[in-house]
């Protein structure tokens, strides 16, 4: 069973979405995916460390013929975007001609994504698709791809399921929503 509340540094969280409702909506998701990639071996891209967690969950959900590749980015210091974005771990493999699909925990501005969409068409690949858990409309700032998104939730910062809040909470199996 999960917690009501939990406290992380200085701060109070509520529960927002459990985990089953999180694994119902990653079945969904792995459901409508496989509809389209079958037969096209695909490469997941999660990007690290945020998706991580539904990664894991989300590739199992799908029945097809696929390849992993992991990139990190940083662009968050504890709950502000920096705004700037911060390759720790790039592109290993050859890309070009396959599809491709990025993995995300989160989308908030979406600078993360624009920019790594924008990285990734570099290397030619014949597709690309973004499969993010959650989306936080009202602070999206460009123009990305909402074909598969778990959840729309509001402009709150949120932990768990492995989103973290200053390196705590990535490994509740639960989110939790900033309480105020
Ligand atoms: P964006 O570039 O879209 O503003 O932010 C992207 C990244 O910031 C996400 O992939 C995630 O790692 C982090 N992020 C954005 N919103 C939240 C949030 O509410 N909670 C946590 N823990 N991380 C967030
Ligand atoms: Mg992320």
């Amino acid at each position: 069973m999960e917690n009501d509340k939990v406290k992380i540094h200085d701060k109070e969280f509520r529960i927002f979405i459990t985990r089953d409702e999180i694994n119902s909506r990653t079945n969904e998701l792995g459901w409508e995916v496989s509809k389209k990639y079958k037969g096209l071996n695909p490469i997941f891209i999660p990007i690290l460390n945020g998706s991580f967690m539904f990664a894991a969950d989300f590739v199992r959900a799908c029945t097809f013929d696929s390849d992993m590749m992991f990139v990190k980015i940083k662009s968050y210091e504890g709950m502000a975007s920096t705004g700037t974005i911060n390759f720790q771990l790039g592109f290993e493999g050859d890309i070009k001609g396959r599809h491709i699909i990025i993995v995300e925990d989160i989308i908030d501005s979406g600078n993360t994504l624009m920019e790594f969409i924008k990285e990734t068409e570099k290397h030619e690949p014949a597709s690309i698709a973004v499969v993010s858990l959650l989306l936080k409309p009202d602070a999206v700032k460009h123009e990305i791809p909402k074909d598969y998104i778990g959840f729309r939730i509001p402009n709150a910062f949120v932990v768990g399921y492995g989103l973290d809040y200053d390196g705590l909470g990535r490994t509740l199996p639960d989110i939790y929503q900033l309480d105020i």
